[in-house]
């Protein structure tokens, strides 16, 4: 059996308790040394096979478990943030089914929560943006033509770059034909939960020049949008006047 596990975007305990159990089990942990904060291997027990997924292929990353599973061993998969969102399960998943190996998932605090969090900002304000834009600059890896930054901007809404640090003059340029104005606001949250975590707040047209001010080239969320400017309605979830399932309106 496999379990993929969400680590969680940095700081140890915000791994879930079912993740910690896991890897507590675990006979072989192949973690996303890139990213997964090495302290969770602290958890592992004596004797506990472990390998660094980010000097390995897929080839070799299937032959671990599949070795692990011809001796009836349990494999924990640890991934960064959640391993839902650009985690390259999908490809691993895929290689599992082909073998027949048996698999489950322990979702993880992805890092645009971790944001949010660093932030400490709602994405989806009443009256502001009810929708949130989970996406990436187009660099080595291509983004579908129809999901173009600038066709994305245009809608206004919340927007959520990952693995965009090092992209960001396209981004502004892109940002700005979708149709935010340059000085729309915009955040860059690097290392979101861990120790040497750092928030930088600033405009669609200067994302680069904070960055470059900074010193953050990689492991940062960007976010863009009016969530992040003070001045919104408040919800009908604890208005008086307003009844929800659990609660009668006060008049
Ligand atoms: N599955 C992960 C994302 C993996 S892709 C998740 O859910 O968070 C790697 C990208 O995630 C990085 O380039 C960066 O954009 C983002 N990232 C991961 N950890 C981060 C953190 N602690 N703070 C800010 N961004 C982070």
């Amino acid at each position: 059996m496999v379990h993929i596990v969400g680590a969680g975007c940095g700081a140890p305990d915000l791994i879930t308790l079912r993740g910690k159990a896991h890897i507590e089990n675990a006979d072989v942990i192949i973690y996303a040394g890139s990213l997964v904060n090495k302290e969770l291997l602290k958890f592992a027990k004596r004797g506990c096979a472990i390998h660094d997924s980010a000097k390995m292929t897929l080839e070799e990353i299937t032959a671990v478990m599949t070795e692990a599973e011809a001796k009836g061993l349990t494999t924990v998969r640890l991934h960064t943030g959640d391993p839902s969102l650009y985690g390259a399960i999908g490809e691993q998943m895929r290689e599992m089914d082909k073998l027949g190996i048996e698999y489950d998932i322990t979702p993880g605090v992805s890092s645009f929560s971790g944001a949010a969090a660093a932030l400490k900002t709602e994405y989806t304000l009443p009256d502001v943006s009810q929708t949130v834009i989970i996406t990436r600059a187009a660099g080595k890896t291509p983004v579908p033509e129809k999901e173009a930054l600038r066709s994305l901007a245009s809608h206004g809404a919340t927007m959520v770059l990952f693995l965009s640090a090092g992209l960001l003059k396209e981004a502004e340029d892109e940002l700005i034909a979708g149709g935010y104005p340059p000085d729309a606001p915009a955040a860059i949250v690097y290392k979101a939960s861990w120790e040497d975590e750092k928030v930088c707040r600033c405009t669609v047209g200067t994302l680069q020049r904070t960055a470059q001010e900074n010193g953050i080239k990689k492991t940062a969320i960007i976010t863009v949008g009016g969530f992040l400017q003070s001045g919104f309605a408040r919800s009908h979830l604890y208005d008086p006047d307003f009844s929800t399932e659990f609660r009668e309106a006060k008049k």
